[in-house]
């Protein structure tokens, strides 16, 4: 089982897929992992540093969408497939639906344009499910914020409008994949947010 969790900045993906793990892996006791994208792996961790470098001011959109593109393809052929092959749990922080809705909608690539080469790139290897947690990018900025731990990354430059977009790209997104993206309110409390989790993940593994 394949399921990805999916958001805005400071919409509490984290923080949920580390109560959602557990909870999967204490119900069914099946081997539950955990990942995130872009990384997992070094040569998808490398890619992450080039993308987020606040140095790389220049970085042209396209390029941004291939090098998420690659940094998942490698992420996806060394972790998630061999894992599912062995019949086992996936969770990841963020999969494909982040490129449609930042690179997609928010730059201004076109959704079906980066949805093109990401087809490329995963072999159409997609999540069972997707948690969408969706969150004001106000609401959600300001929580960075709060987290003085954080280091900054070039995303992290973009504007509030900018934020807007990704949002506007998500809601898109969802509505193109209504039988896999579920939108959860993730204004709600973490415990909240977690018992919803489980109740649609338990309801995919009982189908
Ligand atoms: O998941 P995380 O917040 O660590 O993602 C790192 C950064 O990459 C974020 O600032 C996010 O906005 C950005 N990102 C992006 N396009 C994607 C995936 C992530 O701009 N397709
Ligand atoms: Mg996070």
């Amino acid at each position: 089982l394949f399921i990805t969790i999916e958001g805005g900045e400071g919409a509490g993906k984290t923080t949920l897929i580390t109560r959602l793990t557990e909870r999967i892996y204490t119900e069914t006791r099946r081997k539950t992992s955990r990942t995130r994208e872009p990384g997992g792996v070094p040569i998808a961790e490398s890619i992450r540093n080039v993308i987020l470098d606040k140095k790389n001011t220049k970085m042209d959109p396209k390029t941004e969408a291939l090098l998420y593109a690659a940094a998942r393809r490698q992420h996806l052929a060394e972790i998630v497939m061999p894992a599912l092959a062995r019949g086992e749990i996936m969770i990841c922080d963020r999969f494909v639906d982040s490129s449609l809705a930042y690179q997609g909608h928010a730059r201004g690539l076109g959704i079906d344009e980066v949805w093109e080469i990401n087809r490329f790139a995963t072999e159409d290897c997609m999540p069972d499910l997707t948690l969408y947690l969706d969150i004001d990018p106000a609401v959600g900025m300001s929580r960075i914020a709060a987290n003085l731990h954080r280091e900054v990354n070039r995303l992290d430059l973009e504007s509030l409008a900018f934020h807007q977009l990704v949002r506007e790209g998500y809601a898109e997104v969802a509505k193109r994949f209504p039988d896999r993206i579920h939108t959860l309110d993730a204004d709600k409390s973490p415990v909240e947010l977690a018992e919803t989790a489980w109740a649609i993940v338990e309801k995919r593994l009982q189908t």
